[in-house]
């Protein structure tokens, strides 16, 4: 395999326009580097400069009504101008610069197996002295384990800029149920490393989180994509005692059908131990971008039913990984369906009315979904497997059935599920502490306030 193969992989992931990379000239003096380098930066200063001109002009028009002063066609030629300088500051990536960590893993990727990082093997133990030197990080509060939701989405700004919307909502979902149930929330936008990029970027995050808070017990991943529907619900991590991994799926599918959609990897929990460090180290070598993805791909197509054929992703690895290596992993996996951990969403959003009128929030299954997960929608690239508009008219929906289950806390609710529009539900008071008693459904997890109908 060439270098020139795997450097056209790595760029062609920028995912730019084949007409807006100008840099021909830079990348072929290669003595020049530094020079290049320097060269570009003021190239690209002077861009952001032009950029901010255009829309100083554009503002300038609107304000003091010049709408007629340019022509269609210079209208045409400055949007095309602004969105091509913007492809260029949103791929942030610099092929002069030696220091950029693509260019620095390449070598290594070339000549070492790949790898997450040192080989640990003793991190029970050193957890277990972490903890007993620092009783005020107890891995236990009140009975209950610490746990730490993970999420994260990619540093650059989204294709479709309606999609850095929805991820604001998405985040807003996640630090409601975050703050109403006492757990840690981390947002990560940066990439650790380069080549787990895209959906493979969960596995050095969890790595890192486990090893930089010892004092956590559960580490829970979220995708961006995925909402909580039910407020309530809780996790029976009691349940999870002799386990080390909760994932959502079906044994059938899993071990009989070898399906490609047995287990989902929107939504799991590792627990912060060595098997844990152990299973990340053995999902990971199918991740790194390029040829290793691309022929990893073809090995799961081939094995998984149903699987379509693309570049390996992290899903189909680990369920490659643990039909083929059952007898080592499996004991301490836990395949859970008797609520949704993670719940497709194409068979919940148009259910939700229903849901509203029969149910109530803390049943987490399909009654009252826990998490309403947007598989293949991919609100923040440029292709997903569905119509654009359905996917954001869903989300929009399973947001604001969440959000109702939020503001009814403090008696609003949303006047229908695509409105952004609130009405009062509770006339206003002069003794507020009696509604907060009646109506914070933080008692409703004890079962005592159920129905947001
Ligand atoms: N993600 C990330 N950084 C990236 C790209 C993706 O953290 O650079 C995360 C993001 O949370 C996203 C998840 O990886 O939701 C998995 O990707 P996606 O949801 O698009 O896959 P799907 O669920 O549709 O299979
Ligand atoms: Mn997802």
């Amino acid at each position: 395999m060439g270098l020139e193969f795997f450097t056209a992989q790595k760029r062609g992931s920028a995912q730019l326009p084949s007409s807006t990379t100008p840099k021909t000239a830079a990348r072929s003096a290669a003595a020049g580097r530094t020079r290049s380098r320097s060269v570009l930066k003021t190239f690209n200063n002077i861009k952001i400069t032009i950029l901010c001109g255009f829309v100083t002009i554009l503002v300038l028009r609107g304000t003091i009504g010049l709408g007629n002063y340019s022509t269609d066609a210079e209208d045409q030629t400055l949007a095309e101008e602004t969105n091509r300088i913007l492809a260029e500051i949103r791929s942030g990536y610099d092929p002069t610069d030696p220091n950029d960590p693509i260019e620095q893993q390449r070598d290594l990727f070339l000549n070492e197996t790949y790898t997450l990082g040192p080989k640990i093997e003793s991190w029970d133990e050193d957890r277990k002295i972490w903890l007993s030197r620092n009783p005020d990080f107890p891995n236990y509060v009140n009975g209950k384990p610490r746990v730490l939701l993970v999420t994260g989405s990619p540093p650059n700004p989204c294709d479709n800029p309606i999609g850095d919307h929805y991820l604001l909502k998405a985040i807003k979902n996640k630090i409601d149920y975050c703050r109403l149930h006492g757990i840690e929330i981390v947002y990560n936008m940066a990439h650790l490393d380069m080549e787990l990029a895209g959906y493979w970027a969960k596995l050095p995050l969890i790595r890192k989180l486990m090893l930089s808070h010892p004092e956590v017990e559960w580490i829970w991943w979220m995708d961006s994509d995925a909402l909580f529907t039910d407020m309530v619900f809780e996790i029976p991590y009691g349940k999870y005692d002799e386990y080390n991994m909760v994932i959502h799926g079906y044994p059938d599918l899993l071990y009989n059908q070898k399906s490609w959609i047995a287990l989902n990897t929107g939504s799991f929990l590792f627990r912060n131990c060595q098997w844990s460090l152990d299973l990340l180290d053995v999902w990971a070598p199918m991740g790194p971008k390029g040829p290793i993805r691309d022929e990893a791909g073809k090995i799961l197509t081939a094995n998984l039913k149903g699987r379509p054929a693309f570049e390996a992703d992290d899903q189909s690895a680990l369920i490659y990984l643990l039909i083929s290596q059952k007898d080592t992993w499996m004991n301490k996996v836990f395949v859970e369906n008797s609520y949704y951990l993670h719940g497709y969403w194409a068979g919940l959003v148009d259910q939700y009315e229903e849901m509203n009128e029969k149910y109530h929030p803390g049943l987490g299954d399909e009654r009252w979904p826990f998490v309403t997960h947007f598989v293949g929608c991919k609100p923040c690239g440029s292709y997903g497997d569905y119509p654009v508009e359905r996917c954001l008219k869903s989300m929009e929906r399973a947001f604001n059935f969440a959000d109702n289950q939020v503001i009814k806390l403090y008696g609003f609710r949303h006047k229908g599920l695509l409105s952004p529009k609130i009405k009062r539900i509770r006339n206003e008071t002069v003794t507020p502490l009696e509604s907060v008693d009646q109506y914070d459904f933080r008692h409703a997890v004890h079962g005592e306030v159920g129905s947001n109908s």
